[in-house]
């Protein structure tokens, strides 16, 4: 792996630097579907919230309580109204996101989720990564500064703490709209010097860094995108087992989390 690639660098400065003094009190776990938030919200024993702060007729769920000294919301894009799947991908991401940021003020988002790993770059299935950059590889402008904007490539929140502690993997992540990968996402997800590949992420990164929230990004590997089974295949098998290494993860990222403040991660 690239030296580059072992520690996110910078944090932003935009974050308002008085939330860095105080220990964190309430964080928001974006998760984009309900078999990877399950465990969590049993583990937290997270109550859904039935009189929403969303607006009225949306799939969007919330999930919350008190665990230890941590306000933990957990918010879903839901089931997609027409064809009752999980909302997955950037458009939902991106506007439960945001409605969750405009409520609830949390210190800090979590963006857990599954993710397609290369082989190349060192993932295996069951990995856990925490991502230290993340960018688009399907929104191609070729024109000049447009083609950055499309990228839109975004440092998450640097927790080397958290790194070291709970001996993730890091690396950087890929966000496009579609589970398969085409010859031109490829390209771009290389461009993007990639070890992982999901549906959210750089939207996410997107919304928060409007909203100046740090954000962090926790992503466990589903299937392998360089290898031989076809990834919804593999991707549905492995499922159940890797959102269980998920649960585990953010548990513990939780717990590490909680009674400390954002410089400490
Ligand atoms: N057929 C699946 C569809 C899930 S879409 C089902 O109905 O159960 C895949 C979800 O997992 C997205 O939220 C995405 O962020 C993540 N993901 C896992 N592997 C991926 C990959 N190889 N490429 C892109 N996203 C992936």
């Amino acid at each position: 792996m690239a030296p580059h690639d072992d520690q996110p660098q910078v944090n932003d400065d935009s974050i308002a630097s008085e939330s860095h003094g105080k220990p964190i009190s309430n964080i928001v776990i974006f998760i984009a579907m309900h078999t990877e938030a399950l465990a969590l919200v049993n583990r937290f024993q997270l109550i859904e919230d039935h009189d929403s702060l969303f607006p009225e007729g949306v799939p969007w769920v919330r999930y919350h309580g008190m665990y230890k000294d941590l306000h933990i919301n957990i918010v879903q894009p839901g089931k997609d109204p027409a064809l009752g799947v999980d909302g997955v991908g950037t458009v939902s991401a991106s506007l439960v996101t945001y409605a969750a940021i405009q409520s609830l003020k949390p210190d800090l988002i979590i963006n857990a989720g599954t993710a397609g790993g290369f082989k190349a770059k060192g993932a295996a299935i069951g990995d856990v990564f925490l991502t230290s950059e993340v960018a688009f590889h399907d929104r191609r402008i070729p024109i000049p500064v447009f083609d950055l904007y499309g990228v839109g490539k975004r440092q998450a929140f640097s927790t080397p703490n958290i790194l070291k502690e709970l001996n993730l993997k890091i690396g950087r992540l890929s966000t496009g709209d579609s589970l398969d990968m085409s010859a031109q996402d490829e390209a771009s997800i290389t461009a993007n010097d990639a070890t992982i590949k999901d549906m959210e992420g750089a939207a996410v990164a997107y919304v928060a860094e409007l909203l100046k929230v740090p954000v962090i990004f926790l992503k466990a590997v589903t299937d392998i995108v360089d290898g031989e089974k076809p990834t919804a295949e593999e991707f549905l098998q492995n499922l159940a087992a890797v959102t269980a290494a998920l649960d585990e993860a953010v548990a513990k990222v939780v717990d590490f989390i909680n009674g400390k403040c954002l410089t400490k991660l």
